[in-house]
């Protein structure tokens, strides 16, 4: 593959040169090339040659590629003495999320990272930040996960997009994905507005050729003029958002007259509507389609900047005998069309059930959706009917320490009445799945502990709450402040495996050693916090010793600990390197 000539790419001359206007320096070294790469590298190489100052996010799949990439650039150019963008993992997306902020404050450009659910943890500074009239040019890039293959749910970000009032734009393949970037820096700068970069799992973990472009340097540094833009006391917010309402019209503006937004087609028997991936989908069947139709082409519209092209919409369903819309994710422009076409217009997709209501699109449902007879496919074509293969659930790798973690557990609550284990998100929510069928809740990152403490409160006598060392940095910290203030009879067992393993061994934001002095700092009493070696020869003694904090009538926190195998792979081959 071709990724070499993209990292090459990244490699931008010292940001201090680019401070004093020395374009010409990097668009002589970026002369247009073409390249191959995934969706979330043509993401990051868009960031870094659209002028980016800092990267910053949390890793959740499908995302994490995109700050992978340009943490490798930035350690690169560190190593070499280049300099360059900084690029850093946060504490969690909120963090992230402020960090942006604050470059922008400072009138530089910058890129935070995450999976959609992430944007709940950072709705917050997000939706606040649509108020700020920023400065320095700020884009969110979420992938989110329909068809929830790494995910706890389907949520859709374009509306958080609406709910904030944000421009948002939506790539269909790598080369848009690129320059998509690139533009919501501009389009960020010009509205003084922070930008969604929708993306979905198939375009942040596929691959295609990209077109590179001659890069811009990063902006000088230049704090904001006017601090009140920047604060958010009753009466500067009311006047900014007022702000915010005004520069709607321009924003629709924009979008409306966005070339990525097309319409082409004539045929009004039938109007077709599609965004993101559901737009390849279409032209993938479109073929066959008009074929079937007797060669008429139906009108279409594809909408890849929002809000919606509203005027755009109304014109081409004028006179429509029905409205189809093939959207990936949730039916959010389906939701819209109902305030935007006749009450009368008939309109399919996702609610009436023409497209499936959950799940991701595909060819073949995007089909099935037209009228049109399924394909023979690689599944069933040959002699083997491949879907009748057994499924292969995920499962934790042979001898991971977590396995270890939960017979412990399994054995400390064996013989106690009235249990409630509440778990979390990690390679440890597979104790959900046998063999272990340990755990009986996951929900969101830190919500382990908070919901152990509402167990106990409610009477459950042995309330366990279990999560990974780096979800208990992420927000697990503030659900035990809780637990310690109320000292409920409840325990937080710890699973520290020194890595955020499940999203590829990223560094946790502490190391292991730091975890003890943070805990005690909370308020958790010195002889309540206990760390145990998870190993499978101390399985008897470490269930002893948990038993007897389980059944300790107040607050205790039990940590178990043992590297994760990948990442004594990833350390034994790195120290091999050196
Ligand atoms: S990656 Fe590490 S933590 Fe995850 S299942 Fe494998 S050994 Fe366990």
């Amino acid at each position: 593959m071709s990724l070499g000539a993209g990292r090459e790419a990244g490699c931008f001359p010292a940001c201090r040169a680019l401070d004093k206007g020395d374009v010409n320096a990097m668009t002589d070294s970026n002369s247009t090339r073409q390249t191959l790469l995934l969706g979330d590298e043509a993401v990051a190489l868009g960031a870094l040659h659209g002028g980016v100052s800092a990267s910053y996010g949390y890793p959740g799949t499908p995302s994490t590629e995109i700050l992978e990439y340009l943490i490798g650039e930035y350690q690169k150019n560190r190593q070499s003495g280049a300099g360059g963008p900084a690029a850093r993992w946060c504490t969690n997306e909120k963090t992230a999320l402020e960090g942006g902020l604050g470059i922008s404050f400072a009138g530089r450009r910058s890129i935070v990272t995450m999976k959609h659910v992430g944007l709940n943890v950072a709705s917050d500074p997000f939706i606040n930040g649509a108020l700020l009239g920023i400065k320095g040019g700020l884009v969110i890039a979420v992938a989110d996960d329909p068809g929830m293959h790494s995910s706890q749910n389907e949520q859709d970000s374009r509306f958080y997009a609406s709910f904030a009032m944000t421009p948002c734009l939506e790539p269909r393949n790598q080369q848009e994905a690129y320059d998509m970037t690139r533009e919501a820096f501009d389009v960020s700068e010009r509205f003084r507005i922070p930008v969604i970069l929708r993306l979905t799992t198939r375009l942040s973990h596929a691959r295609g050729a990209v077109t590179l472009a001659p890069g811009r340097a990063q902006n000088s540094l230049s704090k904001a003029e006017d601090k009140t833009q920047w604060m958010l006391l009753p009466v500067y917010a009311r006047r900014n958002y007022l702000f915010l309402i005004e520069k709607q019209k321009d924003i629709l503006a924009w979008s409306t007259a966005h070339t990525a937004n097309k319409d082409e087609g004539e045929d009004k028997s039938l109007v077709v509507i599609t965004s993101g991936l559901g737009g390849n989908y279409y032209e993938e069947n479109l073929e066959d389609f008009v074929k079937s139709r007797g060669g008429k082409v139906p009108a279409r519209l594809h909408i890849a900047a929002y809000p919606l092209p509203v005027e755009s919409i109304r014109k081409l369903c004028q006179g429509a005998e029905r409205v189809l819309v093939l959207e990936e994710g949730q039916p959010f422009i389906e939701e819209k069309l109902r305030g935007i076409l006749p009450l009368a217009a008939v309109v399919s997709g996702r609610f009436d059930g023409t497209v499936p209501r959950t799940g991701e699109l595909d060819p073949d449902k995007v089909r099935q959706s037209l009228g049109l007879a399924p394909r023979p496919n690689v599944l069933t074509a040959g002699t083997f009917d491949l879907t009748r293969l057994p499924g292969r659930p995920p499962q934790l790798c042979a001898g991971c320490p977590h396995g270890d973690s939960y017979e412990t557990i399994k054995k400390a609550v064996a013989e106690l009445p009235s249990v409630a284990i509440t778990s979390d998100i990690g390679c440890y929510s597979l104790g959900a799945t046998p063999p272990y069928s340990a755990i009986e809740s996951i929900v969101c990152m830190g919500a382990s502990i908070g919901m152990a403490k509402g167990a106990a409160e409610a009477g459950i006598t042995h309330a366990i709450a279990v999560i990974g060392d780096s979800t208990f940095l992420h927000s697990g910290i503030t659900g035990l402040i809780d637990a310690v203030t109320a000292d409920l009879p409840m325990t937080v067992v710890i699973l520290d495996n020194s890595i955020v393993a499940m999203t590829g061994c990223q560094k946790t934001m502490i190391p292991s050693n730091r975890l003890p002095p943070l805990i005690l700092g909370l308020g958790v009493k010195p002889e309540h916090l206990l760390e145990l070696e998870a190993k499978r020869q101390f399985l008897e003694e470490n269930a002893a010793r948990l038993k007897a904090e389980i059944e300790y009538r107040g607050l205790s926190v039990v940590i178990l600990k043992r590297e994760c195998l990948e990442a004594f792979r990833i350390r034994k081959k790195q120290e091999k390197a050196e």
